[in-house]
């Protein structure tokens, strides 16, 4: 695995899409904190303030196959390998 997973929290809107759709359980969900969420954008902070403070975090990158999927599901388009 060369690539990592970027999630851009000012996109994610904490669905889950990406865990549903990782094979390997990369994924989990979790709320923000308090400092997470002062570094979100204008926009960010919207966008929690409607859909909530739970958002994806790529805690087990290291199961990464680099398949994908995430990236091709997530309609937010959250999600880059960088
Ligand atoms: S690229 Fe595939 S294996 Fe890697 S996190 Fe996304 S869905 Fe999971």
């Amino acid at each position: 695995m060369n690539k990592t997973i970027n999630i851009n929290m000012n996109k994610c809107d904490g669905d889950g899409i990406c865990l549903t759709n990782c094979p390997n359980q990369v994924f989990e969900l979790r709320e923000i904190t308090t400092d997470e969420y002062d570094s979100l954008n204008f926009l960010g902070k919207f966008k929690t303030k409607i859909k909530g403070r739970v958002k994806s975090f790529a805690v087990n990158f290291e199961n990464c196959v680099e398949c994908g999927l995430c990236i091709e599901k997530c309609h937010e388009r959250a999600i880059q390998f960088i």
